[in-house]
């Protein structure tokens, strides 16, 4: 029998995993991708890593990502505004203003994309930890600890552990099969909790070089227009290759109507947006998070007007002596974002 299960490899599973293993627990940590990281993923090039997730950390605001980055020796960047920002309309007219979204304090970017800071936090596990590929299906209390039943690769799998931790997304909960059952209104109020940014999509265009700075565009801008709403330079430190990433302003039904012709879409607004270079990337990747079933539900397909209120989520008896909720959307503060992924470690592992 295990010490600890964590149910989730994003970053909240493996902060849990990593302080549980400093203080000498015996861990496992079920995750039901071939990959870790969670809504954390990296698109690589030899110029280095882009992020298809999460991209921005405000260190000077969030101080478990600051100690962490600083623990893993990681570089930081500002994010670059500089330049020209442009303005789309809803008939696709653009206007360029002076300056767009620089924000105080800055948004900064990790060397290695948030990719390295999840690697970080993994390599502080001991090699058998992490069980990628093992998707957990039911948690079944018993009178020493939980029984869970994982589906692997090979079959079935069957593991025991004195104490569980989930850190997946709240819609995921209730997809699993719990014995006893847990109360109704608990599981509703889980229900009703959305993955922040699990609706999203993200399209990162590449090219040889940034032809729109020398156009004195800084990359980004604002779209009600489409497919992209939001869109910010996204190129790496000292590269010569440039880069775009675009959030979609399209929901994922109007995603998924256009799928055949979503690149060229894209192509084309860029070159509206930036000049004709711009239209013509050297690649584009689309990941949309919406299809993602580890990540998003049906409810998640439902457009997020605002960020929830998330809070953390006490389970009541007999529950409560043997699992607790982390993950983002159960942090006591900076729900959401990765800084709420680590506090909700954090309160995991004292709970
Ligand atoms: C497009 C996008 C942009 C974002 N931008 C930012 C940003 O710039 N800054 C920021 O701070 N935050 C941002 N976020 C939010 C950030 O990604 C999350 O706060 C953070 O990654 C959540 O980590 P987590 O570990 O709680 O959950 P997740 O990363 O979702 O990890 C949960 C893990 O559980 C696994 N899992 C699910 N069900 C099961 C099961 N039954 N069995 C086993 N494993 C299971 C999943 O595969 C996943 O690996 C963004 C998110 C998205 C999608």
């Amino acid at each position: 029998m295990h010490d600890l299960a964590v149910v989730g490899a994003g970053l909240s599973g493996l902060a849990v995993a990593r302080e549980a293993v400093s203080r000498g627990l015996d861990v496992v940590v079920l995750e039901a991708r071939a990959r870790l990281g969670g809504r954390v993923l990296g698109h690589r090039t030899p110029a280095g890593i882009y992020d298809l997730g999460p991209a921005w950390v405000w260190p000077a605001l969030q101080p478990r990502i600051a100690r962490l980055v600083a623990e893993a020796g990681l570089t930081l960047f500002e994010q670059t505004e500089a330049g020209a920002f442009v303005f789309q309309d809803a008939s696709g007219r653009t206007q360029v203003l002076p300056h767009g979204y620089a924000q105080e304090p800055p948004s900064m970017r990790i060397v290695g994309g948030i990719t390295a800071l999840v690697e970080a936090v993994a390599r502080s596990l001991p090699p058998t930890t992490v069980r990628l590929q093992h998707h957990v299906q039911d948690i079944r209390l018993g009178d020493s600890g939980v029984e869970i039943a994982v589906q692997a690769p090979d079959g079935p799998v069957a593991l025991s552990a004195s104490r569980v931790v989930l850190a997946i997304p709240p819609r995921q909960i209730p997809k699993l099969g719990f014995a006893p059952e847990l109360p109704p209104p608990l599981t509703a109020r889980i229900a009703a909790t959305p993955g922040w940014m699990a609706g999203q999509a993200k399209a990162l265009a590449l090219y040889d070089r940034a032809a729109w700075r020398e156009r004195h565009f800084s990359g980004s801008a604002f779209s009600q227009a489409g497919p992209l709403g939001e869109l910010h330079e996204a190129g790496l430190p000292g590269a010569s290759e440039g880069a775009l990433v675009g959030f979609f302003a399209w929901s994922p039904q109007w995603r998924d109507a256009h799928r055949a012709s979503l690149h060229s879409l894209v192509a084309q607004q860029l070159g509206a947006l930036f000049g004709d270079a711009a239209g013509q990337p050297r690649e584009i990747i689309v990941q949309d998070w919406a299809s993602e079933s580890f990540t998003a539900t049906e409810a998640d397909q439902a457009p997020l007007r605002e960020h929830p209120d998330f809070r953390p989520c006490a389970l009541p008896s007999p529950w409560g002596d043997r699992m607790v909720l982390a993950g983002s959307e159960f942090a006591p503060e900076s729900g959401g974002y990765l800084e709420g992924a680590l506090a909700a470690a954090e309160a995991a592992f004292r709970a």
